[in-house]
């Protein structure tokens, strides 16, 4: 796949699905932005054809003014992944509003601003790639995660709706749905899972591993080469999907 010349958008490009996805994008060509809220952690890993931009997806004027200053230095966005996303679980009677409107300010607003501001380039263009990563808790519900699940379904929503309002055009939009990948967020529920439930790390692990027909977490990777097949030609008709990376655990 040569994607030399194309301008592609990252959200959350700095760590674990999110940066997997950028640096398969860089290695086929693309010149890449990836963005996060912490400037230091994209610095890291930004590289030749990699530029990190410090964007808090929740904030319009932020994801407004940084999409408008990345496509003023790298063109128009024509590959738009969603990725940015926060995992916080809570049975329901123990979630605050405050905590709720944090999740879907993250995972759903922040994919809705984030893919309208690339749209406004991409359509002067004659090709375009929007990939949002949901979960499979966009397609069951998952347990002790209200927030998170009901947002996830809402990222499919809006993935589907924007296949329908584009049809006919040369721009597809699909999301990805991994089930337990091997990243920082699941480091990070490792330990609040356990502590919600009075188990060790090791025993939390565990019940993501479980979840997993094959008994193991996913590598990030396997999730970028989903998304290396959605933007090549071999999935140039396929449009408003949900494709599962989930070791058969939905
Ligand atoms: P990470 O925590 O590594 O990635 C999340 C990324 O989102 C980080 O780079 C983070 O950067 C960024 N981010 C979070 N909040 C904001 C914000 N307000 N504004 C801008 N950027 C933000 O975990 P993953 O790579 O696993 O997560 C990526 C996506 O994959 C998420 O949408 C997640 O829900 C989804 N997913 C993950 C699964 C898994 O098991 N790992 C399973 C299913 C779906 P920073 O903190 O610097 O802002």
């Amino acid at each position: 796949m040569n994607l030399n010349g194309k301008h592609a958008l990252v959200t959350g490009g700095g760590t674990g699905i999110g940066l997997a996805i950028a640096q398969m994008l860089a290695d086929q060509g693309a010149q890449v932005t990836i963005t996060g809220r912490r400037q230091e952690v994209l610095d890291e890993v930004a590289g030749a054809n990699m530029t990190g931009m410090a964007m808090d997806v929740r904030d319009e004027a932020d994801v407004v003014g940084t999409i408008e200053a990345a496509v003023a230095a790298r063109g128009p966005v024509q590959i738009c992944v969603a990725n940015a996303g926060i995992a916080e679980g809570r049975a329901l009677h123990k979630t605050s509003l405050e905590m709720w409107r944090n999740i879907m300010a993250t995972n759903l607003d922040g994919a809705f601003l984030t893919i309208r501001e690339s749209l406004k380039g991409m359509l002067g263009t004659d090709w375009g790639r929007v990939i949002t990563i949901s979960s499979i808790a966009g397609l069951r519900g998952l347990k002790g995660a209200a927030g998170y699940t009901a947002s996830k379904h809402g990222v499919i929503g809006l993935t589907r709706a924007l296949s329908e309002d584009y049809i006919g055009t040369p721009y597809t939009f699909n999301a990805i749905c991994p089930g337990y990948v091997d990243t920082p967020i699941v480091t990070r529920n490792t330990d609040s899972i356990a502590q919600r439930a009075g188990i060790s790390a090791e025993q939390a692990r565990k019940v993501m591993t479980d979840a997993n027909r094959h008994k193991r977490l996913i590598a990030p990777e396997e999730v970028s080469a989903a998304a290396q097949w959605l933007i090549g030609p071999g999935s140039q008709s396929v449009n408003g999907q949900c494709i599962e990376i989930a070791g058969g655990q939905s």
